[in-house]
C-alpha cells in the first residue's frame, strides 16, 4: 500500500430509509478506513432534487449514528452525546446540492478537452429513437447525432439559449476494472454509448457528481454494492478524461431473502397485502390512506405505501413486517452491535477460529475495525438468515448487565412503545430487567413477557388447563391456600419484591407446604397462566390493589368451574 492515507466514503441519496444493505455498505467502508488506520467520510448524493429530502438525510445519519459508524468527515451531527462529522481536511461541503460549481467547472474542462457535448434532442426524439431500435430489435444506444452539428451551428444553438444536456464520449477501448473482489471486470466499448454527465435542468448526473467528488475528497477506496459494477467504467473513464487518480474498486455481493429474491423494501407491503386479503378487508383500515387508494394498492403488486403509512397499517392489521431498513430493525428491537456483527457476515468471512475449534462468527467492532480486510469477502450473492440474526440477537440481550438491559429496555421504549415508560419507572424496569432478559430475543419482545402487566384486572383469560392443575386439582386444593394466603397478603406493608419472596416463604413454611403449592395458583390467579417472571417481580409491578383484585376474581372464576 502506498503512503497516501487510505479515505473510504458513504454516499447515500437522502430518497428514503437507510436501507440494510447500504448500512452494510457504510460499515465495511468504515471498517477498512479503521483497519488502514484511515478516515471514513460521508457524503449526501442530493442531486436529484424531486426525490431528496432533508428528513431522509436526518434519518439515514441518525441510522448511522445509532449503529456505531462514526465518520470523521461529513455533515456534522451530534446524537447521543457524540459528535459526528466536520470538515477538518477542508474538502467539504458534502451535500452534491452545494458543489454545483465544481461540477460545472469539471463538465465545461471535459467539453474543452474534446471529451463531452452538447446535446439538443428532446426526450421525444430520443424516445422516438429507442422505439426504432426496439421495433428493429436491435439495442438501443445514442447514435451520437449531437457530434454530427457543424462546430457553428452548436455555438448558435447554445447562444440562442437552447435546451441541451452534456454527454460524456466514451473512448472507444475496452476499460477494465481492477476489481478487488471480483478481480478484473472487462467491459467493451459496444456496451456504452454516450451517457449523459449534465441534465436538462442544468444538474450533473450522479456518474460526473460522484466521479468529482471522490477525486476532490481524496477518497482511495471505493466500497459498494454490485449493483455499481456497471457504473464503475463510466467513473473511469471519466477520471482518465480529467487526469484523476483512479481509487481501488471493490464490489460488494447483493442481499438476498433466503428464497433467493432481492431484499427490498417492497417484501414489506407484500406482507401487508398478504395480511389485508387474509382479512378480507375491503376498505383502509387507516385514515391516512383512502379507500380508493388502498384498493389499488392492494391490487396492484408494484404499488408501495409511503413508511409511515405503511407501519401504522401493520400495527393496526396486527401483522408484524419483514425488517428491510435500519429503521425497522431498530424498531424490532435488536442491539446495534448484533446487526452491526451479522451484517459484517454479509459477504465477509473472518477465516478465523474460535477456542473450540467452530468458526468465529461473533464478533464486535473493535474485532470488525482490526480485522476487516477484502480478503475475507465472498463474491457470490449474500443471504440473509433472520433466524440466524435473532439468535445472535437473543444472546447479546441475554449477556446484557441488568442494569445495561434496563438501560438499552428503557431507551427502546422511549422511542417505539412508550406506553411502557409511562407504566413503569426505570427502578421497576431494574427490577424487571434479570427475569425478562432471559426470556427475549429482542428488546420489542420484552413486552410479551410482562404483557399481564398491560391488561386490566379484569381484561384477561383464565388459562383452562392452568387453573385446573394449579387451583381445582388435588388433595390440598390450591384454591383453599390461595384464599387464605389473600387474607395475609392484605396486611403485608412492603410490597417489594423481595419481600414478597420472603411473604411467600414464611406462609408455606407455616403450612408445612412447598413454595409451589402457593406460588402456582398465585401466579395463574394475577396472570391467567402459569408461566410469568420470578412471583415477587410478578406481584410486585402489579402492586398490592391489583394483585387482590386479580385473586377474588380468579376465586369467583374458580367457583363457577366446579
Ligand atoms: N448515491 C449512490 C447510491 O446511493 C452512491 C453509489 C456509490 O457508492 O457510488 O446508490
Amino acid at each position: 500500500m502506498s503512503n497516501t492515507p487510505v479515505i473510504t466514503r458513504f454516499a447515500p441519496s437522502p430518497t428514503g430509509h437507510l436501507h440494510i444493505g447500504g448500512a452494510r455498505t457504510a460499515l465495511l467502508c468504515w471498517a477498512f478506513a479503521k483497519r488502514n488506520g484511515g478516515r471514513f467520510l460521508l457524503r449526501v448524493e442530493d442531486t436529484d432534487q424531486q426525490r431528496s429530502s432533508e428528513s431522509s438525510t436526518k434519518g439515514i445519519l441518525e441510522d448511522l449514528a445509532w449503529l456505531g459508524i462514526a465518520w470523521e468527515d461529513g455533515p456534522e451531527l451530534e446524537f447521543d452525546g457524540k459528535r459526528f462529522g466536520g470538515d477538518e481536511r477542508g474538502v467539504g461541503p458534502y451535500f452534491q446540492s452545494e458543489r454545483l460549481g465544481h461540477y460545472n467547472a469539471a463538465i465545461e474542462k471535459l467539453i474543452e478537452s474534446g471529451h463531452a457535448y452538447p446535446a439538443f434532442e428532446t426526450p421525444d426524439e430520443l424516445e422516438a429513437k429507442r422505439k426504432e431500435a426496439i421495433d428493429a430489435k436491435v439495442g438501443y444506444k445514442y447514435d451520437r447525432a449531437a457530434l454530427e452539428l457543424s462546430s457553428e451551428e452548436r455555438a448558435e444553438r447554445l447562444a440562442r439559449g437552447d435546451e441541451h444536456v452534456v454527454r460524456f464520449k466514451m473512448p472507444d477501448t475496452a476499460i477494465t476494472v481492477k476489481d478487488q473482489i471480483l478481480g478484473d471486470v472487462t467491459l467493451e466499448p459496444e456496451e456504452f454509448d454516450d451517457f449523459i454527465i449534465r441534465k436538462r435542468d442544468g444538474f450533473p448526473t450522479y456518474h460526473l457528481a460522484v466521479t468529482v467528488d471522490d477525486a476532490m475528497m481524496g477518497v482511495t477506496h471505493v466500497l459498494r454494492g454490485q449493483e455499481h459494477l456497471i457504473n464503475t467504467p463510466r467513473h473511469v473513464a471519466i477520471q482518465r478524461a480529467l487526469g484523476f487518480d483512479e481509487p481501488t474498486y471493490a464490489h460488494m455481493p447483493l442481499i438476498f431473502n433466503p428464497d433467493g429474491s432481492k431484499m427490498s423494501k417492497r417484501d414489506k407491503d407484500k406482507a401487508a397485502k398478504k395480511a389485508c386479503k387474509d382479512e378480507g378487508l375491503t376498505s383502509s383500515p387507516v385514515s391516512s390512506l383512502s379507500d380508493a387508494d388502498f384498493a389499488e394498492w392492494l391490487k396492484n403488486k408494484t404499488k408501495q405505501l409511503e413508511s409511515s403509512t405503511l407501519v401504522e397499517l401493520a400495527r393496526v392489521v396486527g401483522v408484524d413486517l419483514p425488517e428491510i431498513d435500519v429503521e425497522d430493525f431498530r424498531r424490532a428491537g435488536y442491539l446495534p452491535g448484533t446487526l452491526n456483527n451479522y451484517l459484517a457476515l454479509l459477504g465477509w468471512n473472518p477465516k478465523a477460529k474460535n477456542e473450540d475449534g467452530t468458526d468465529l462468527e461473533r464478533f464486535s467492532m473493535d474485532y470488525l475495525a482490526d480485522h476487516y480486510g477484502f480478503e475475507g469477502m465472498g463474491k457470490g450473492q449474500a443471504k440473509f438468515d433472520r433466524v440466524k440474526l435473532l439468535a445472535f440477537s437473543a444472546d447479546d440481550i441475554a449477556a446484557l448487565s441488568d442494569d445495561e438491559f434496563a438501560t438499552r429496555w428503557r431507551e427502546w421504549a422511549s422511542a417505539y412503545d412508550t406506553e411502557i415508560v409511562d407504566r413503569f419507572d426505570e427502578a421497576t424496569m431494574r427490577v424487571l430487567a434479570p427475569a425478562i432478559k432471559t426470556r427475549c430475543k429482542t428488546l420489542k419482545d420484552a413486552r410479551g413477557v410482562i404483557g399481564f402487566a398491560f391488561v386490566g384486572d379484569q381484561g384477561f383469560e383464565f388459562e383452562g388447563k392452568a387453573v385446573h392443575k394449579a387451583l381445582i386439582k388435588g388433595e390440598a386444593k390450591g384454591l383453599e391456600l390461595l384464599k387464605d394466603y389473600r387474607e395475609a397478603l392484605s396486611s403485608l406493608a412492603d410490597f417489594a419484591p423481595d419481600a414478597i419472596e420472603a411473604h411467600v416463604k414464611e406462609f408455606c413454611e407455616s403450612r408445612e407446604v412447598g413454595m409451589g403449592k402457593l406460588a402456582q395458583p398465585l401466579r395463574v390467579a394475577v396472570t391467567g397462566d402459569a408461566v410469568s417472571p420470578p412471583l415477587g417481580v410478578t406481584l410486585g409491578v402489579l402492586g398490592k390493589d391489583s394483585v387482590l383484585a386479580r385473586i377474588d376474581r380468579c376465586v369467583e372464576h374458580c367457583a363457577s368451574q366446579v
